[in-house]
């Protein structure tokens, strides 16, 4: 059983007047020792719905299950839940480190021996022990979000929400916590991660679920989406000129042709047809185009704006 099954949730927020359909028919699955990269421009719908899941906003309609269970009728749903909101507004920041940790643990029912040795075991883990008697306000940025993870995680729960996890951090900071998030996974917790880093969530991530206006665009394995969107681009460069027969049929193909570079659009049969029609120009040079996560999701976003 996956340890998160959002189904078919919907949200439409009412104020002033106006109505937004932030969430439309939007269903999330994640199983342990699984990250998912949930995407999305800004207003498109991603707070809404890691609210709903979180138990904190209440569906118009679909169900969330975590761990079978449901966070808006069973508080137990939420033993299996840590999540790390807004920033690290989820520590107090006038509480020493140690207290964060063992003030949330306490809320979370953890026992008092359990939570003191929970409390050191993840001080050590994240580098912080040295730390543990200082007040979260004189902490870095980097040792901030660590203590927020941590404090998520005092209760060993298995599902992790992690909204912008690296936001605002140094690029050392964010190497370590893109390592950690990376380890908590393969320790077998499941990670629903949002981010606007794109390049984070290609890094750690095993999927991604793209939203755009309330709804699901995109949702498969990061490296299957990525494999997908890169050949689709190919650049051919000709060591001749190109006759004007020869431009006329490119145009049908919608080729672009500048001088002796071509820039098409498509796939490898396509690609076979520009290259016959090019005969017998000598090729210097043909590309496939290398598409990264950043260069799809905008791509993916972009598409039908209008609509
Ligand atoms: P961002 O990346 O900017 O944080 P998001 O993808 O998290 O955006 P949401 O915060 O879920 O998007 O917002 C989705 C839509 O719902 C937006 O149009 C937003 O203005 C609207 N919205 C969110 N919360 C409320 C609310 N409490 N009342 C009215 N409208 C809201």
């Amino acid at each position: 059983m996956p340890i998160l099954q959002a189904k078919n949730l919907y949200k439409t927020y009412a104020a002033r007047g106006k109505t937004t359909r932030a969430v439309r028919d939007v269903s999330l699955t994640l199983e342990l020792g699984e990250v998912l990269a949930f995407l999305g421009p800004n207003g498109a719908g991603k707070t809404t719905t890691i609210k709903m899941i979180a138990g904190l906003v209440i569906p118009d309609e679909g169900s969330v299950r975590i761990d079978g269970l449901d966070p808006h009728n069973d508080p137990h749903a939420l033993r299996s839940l840590g999540a790390v909101l807004e920033g690290n507004r989820n520590v107090y920041w006038r509480m020493t480190a140690e207290e964060n940790l063992l003030y949330f643990g306490a809320l979370r029912g953890l026992p008092g021996a359990d939570a003191h040795a929970r409390a050191v075991e993840l001080l050590q883990r994240f580098d912080l022990l040295d730390k543990r008697n200082a007040t979260v306000q004189t902490l870095s940025r980097g040792m901030q979000q660590k203590l927020a993870i941590a404090v998520a995680l005092m209760h060993r729960p298995r599902l992790l929400l992690l909204d912008e996890p690296t936001l605002g951090l140094d690029v050392e900071a964010a190497e370590t916590v893109k390592e950690l998030v990376k380890e908590i996974s393969q320790e077998g917790h499941a990670i629903l991660l949002t981010t606007h880093q794109l390049d984070v969530a290609e890094e750690i991530s095993d999927r991604v679920a793209i939203i755009r206006k309330g709804c699901i665009i995109a949702e498969e394995p990061t490296q299957e989406l990525i494999r997908r969107f890169c050949g689709t681009a190919y650049t051919i460069e000709v060591g001749g000129e190109i006759s004007p027969a020869q431009h006329e049929r490119l145009a049908e193909l919608q080729a672009l042709v500048q001088q002796q570079h071509i820039e098409f659009l498509g796939d490898a049969d396509g690609l076979w047809q520009v290259l016959e029609i090019l005969k017998p120009l000598p090729l210097k040079h043909v590309e496939q185009d290398q598409a990264d996560l950043t260069e799809i999701f905008l791509r993916l976003v972009r598409e039908g704006n209008d609509g």
